[in-house]
C-alpha cells in the first residue's frame, strides 16, 4: 500500500471486496481519497490514457473475474457535503447515499426524493444512471451538477445539457459527477403524494419513506449478492 498525502492507494485490490454481487477480479489501483482537492490533484496527475472507473458502493458494478486493468476511484467517504439552499433546493455531494437524501428530504418537508430511500448506492452512481424507484427517477429533480474532468477542474453543467432515460444519462465526457443540486417540492399536507408531488386531494393517495422500504421488502430480495432488477420495469 503506498500514501500520497490525502490519498491512499491499494494495488491489486479484489474488486469483490467493493460490489454488491461480491464478485470481480482483481484492479490494478484502488483510489481512496479524504478531500476533493487531494482527488482533483490526483487525478490531474494521471496520464491521459489511464482507464479510471469511479465507484460508489458498487451496487450496479459488475466487474470481470480478469479484472480491471485500470484504476479505480472510490467515492464513499468523500463529497458527503449534503446542504439545503433554500426552501426546496438541496445541493448534495456525489458521495452523499441515496438514503441519506431521501431522509433529509423528509425531514425538511421537501417531497419528490422518497424513491430514493430503498436505492443501496451514493448519488454519483444515481446520477450515472438516472436511479429510479415506484415512478420516481433522479434527473427530473436535477436542476444542475458540478463535475471534474482529467484536468482537475471542476465545472457547473445544467441538467438540460444531460440527455436521460430510463437508467441512462448521455452527456458526460471524460467527466464524473461531484455534486447535484436538487429541486423538490414543498410538503402541504402531511405527506407527499404518490407521484412525488405535494399532497393536495386525498390523503388515501399517499406514500411516506417507511411505506416503500416495507413494499420493498417483501418485493426484492436482501442481504444477498446481486444489483437488484436486471430486467426494464414496464
Ligand atoms: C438490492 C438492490 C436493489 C436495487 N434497487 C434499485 C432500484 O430500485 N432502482 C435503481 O435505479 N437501482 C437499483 N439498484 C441498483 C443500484 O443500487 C443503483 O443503480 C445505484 O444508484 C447505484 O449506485 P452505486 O453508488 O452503488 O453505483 P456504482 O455501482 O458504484 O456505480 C454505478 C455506475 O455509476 C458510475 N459512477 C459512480 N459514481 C460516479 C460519479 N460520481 N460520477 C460518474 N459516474 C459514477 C460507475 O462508474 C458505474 O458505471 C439496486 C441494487 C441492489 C443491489
Amino acid at each position: 500500500m503506498t500514501k500520497l498525502s490525502d490519498i491512499k492507494i491499494i494495488e491489486n485490490e479484489p474488486m469483490s471486496k467493493h460490489t454488491s454481487w461480491r464478485a470481480g477480479g482483481l484492479v490494478k489501483r484502488y483510489v481512496q481519497s479524504a478531500s476533493l482537492t487531494a482527488l482533483a490533484s490526483f487525478i490531474a496527475s494521471l496520464p491521459d490514457n489511464e482507464e479510471l472507473l469511479w465507484l460508489g458502493l458498487g451496487s450496479n458494478t459488475l466487474v470481470r473475474d480478469g479484472g480491471f486493468n485500470g484504476t479505480v476511484i472510490a467515492t464513499q467517504g468523500v463529497m458527503t457535503q449534503l446542504e439545503l439552499i433554500d426552501e426546496t433546493t438541496i445541493y448534495a455531494g456525489a458521495g452523499v447515499a441515496s438514503a441519506k437524501l431521501a431522509r433529509f428530504c423528509a425531514k425538511h418537508d421537501l417531497c419528490g426524493a422518497d424513491f430514493f430511500a430503498g436505492i443501496p448506492g451514493l448519488l454519483g452512481g444515481a446520477l450515472a444512471m438516472n436511479a429510479g424507484a415506484f415512478g420516481g427517477e433522479t434527473w427530473p429533480l436535477v436542476t444542475e451538477v458540478e463535475t471534474l474532468n482529467r484536468r482537475g477542474e471542476i465545472n457547473t453543467r445544467q441538467a438540460a445539457e444531460f440527455e436521460y432515460a430510463y437508467r441512462s444519462v448521455k452527456g458526460l465526457n471524460d467527466e464524473w459527477f461531484v455534486s447535484a443540486t436538487f429541486k423538490l417540492t414543498k410538503k402541504l399536507k402531511a405527506r407527499c403524494s404518490g407521484d412525488g408531488q405535494a399532497a393536495t386531494g386525498s390523503e388515501n393517495n399517499t406514500v411516506d419513506i417507511k411505506q416503500l422500504l416495507a413494499k420493498r421488502a417483501v418485493s426484492q430480495p436482501t442481504g444477498v449478492a446481486s444489483c437488484g432488477s436486471v430486467f426494464r420495469n414496464p
